[in-house]
């Protein structure tokens, strides 16, 4: 049995509004990932058969190693098409909110959307916060992934039936992917028996995982080596590892969205390493970071704390608009505050 972890009342709430609005948009956060695209791309095929008048927007572009998941080829990206984006959100009776806990995280289209007069639904997996984005909230940190959340939901308003095999290839896509396929938090067995669920309507996991993880180009593969033999610092007393990308070898290794997509999570293959961290040049003056942890780090806090990010205990994230050399100052002299030596702890 899969327990009835939504709150009912969030349930009906969410249904209720869904049932008596025909036009929603669905959206995500910036560089979307397997469950972000996934849990959008899923809600869209839900509710697409119930005849709703449905569209995802992004606010930038579908990394290339989720551009063959169901729906991605009717995503709208508002950098690339800002005028549709706006429209599609002027006529919007609801927007539902997947995947992030911060208006930041939709990028340049969140001036415009704080605008609007519409009805907002989140469905989310981060930490909650002081004060609510949306109108409805189904935010649970507990559970794994947004993913799991959306199928958690179509069961609960009575939908399982309906669900098709596109909606769960995608939900089963971002629980995989926020669980690096099942290597971390990974221990629920409910977890398990919606797998289960999600095969009986016809997925096939492993084409799934070699979609997501074996469909490298030459040069991805050959840029991931080149960041980690030539660019990986390990630094053995902070337990830290940092590696650096400049825009220059990006595009040198001919980058495309997505290439740098799990690097971060590497160096803790090293078993004396606990902090990961990527700082990857978007553009002059923006600096992408990603932070993982292993253990009792909470990676989450240490990006609130140097750079306004935020995240999960032990994935976390955040964008520095700055250079590559201060975003790096900045960790390296923030290391003994969250990773002290043991000499450390012995002197206080
Ligand atoms: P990634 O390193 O894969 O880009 O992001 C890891 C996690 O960090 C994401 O799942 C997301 O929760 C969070 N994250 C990434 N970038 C940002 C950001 O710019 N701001 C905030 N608040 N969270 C972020
Ligand atoms: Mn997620």
């Amino acid at each position: 049995m899969i327990s009835k972890i939504i709150d009912e009342d969030l349930i009906q709430k969410t249904n209720s509004l869904l049932q008596k609005c025909d036009n929603i948009v669905l959206i995500t956060h910036e560089y979307p990932d397997g469950d972000g695209l996934g849990s959008a791309l899923a809600m869209y095929d839900y509710l697409s058969l119930e005849g709703k008048q449905v569209s995802v927007l992004l606010p930038n572009e579908i990394p290339s190693f989720l551009q063959w998941m169901p729906g991605a080829d009717s995503v709208i990206v508002y950098e690339q098409d800002p005028e549709t984006a706006r429209s599609l959100l002027g006529q919007a009776e609801v927007i539902i909110f997947l995947d992030l806990n911060s208006m930041e995280r939709v990028g340049a289209m969140a001036s415009f959307i704080s605008q609007l007069t519409v009805h907002t639904v989140l469905i989310d997996h981060h930490n909650l916060r002081e004060k609510p984005i949306a109108h409805v909230e189904i935010q649970l940190p507990q559970i794994a992934s947004t993913c799991e959340l959306v199928f958690r939901y179509i069961c609960r308003v009575g939908a399982f039936e309906k669900l098709s095999k596109d909606c769960a290839v995608c939900i089963y896509t971002g629980m995989m992917t926020d669980t690096g396929a099942f290597t971390y938090n990974s221990q629920s067995n409910e977890m398990y028996l919606i797998i289960n669920q999600l095969i009986v309507k016809g997925i096939d996991k492993d084409e799934i995982y070699k979609k997501v993880y074996g469909n490298y180009t030459e040069n991805r593969m050959r840029l991931m080596g080149y960041a980690l033999y030539e660019k990986m610092e390990v630094l053995p007393v902070y337990q830290t590892a940092i590696i650096t990308l400049s825009r220059e070898e990006l595009d040198r290794f001919g980058h495309q969205a997505g290439d740098t997509e799990g690097l971060v999570n590497q160096p803790l293959n090293i078993s004396d390493v606990r902090f990961s961290v990527f700082l990857r040049e978007e553009e002059q003056n923006e600096i992408k970071i990603s932070l993982r942890s292993e253990g009792d780090l909470s990676v989450s806090k240490i990006a609130a704390d140097l750079f306004q990010g935020g995240g999960h205990f032990n994935a976390s994230g955040a964008t520095y608009r700055g250079s590559m050399q201060e975003a790096l100052r900045i960790i390296k002299e923030a290391l003994p505050n969250y990773l002290g030596t043991p000499e450390d702890e012995e002197d206080n």
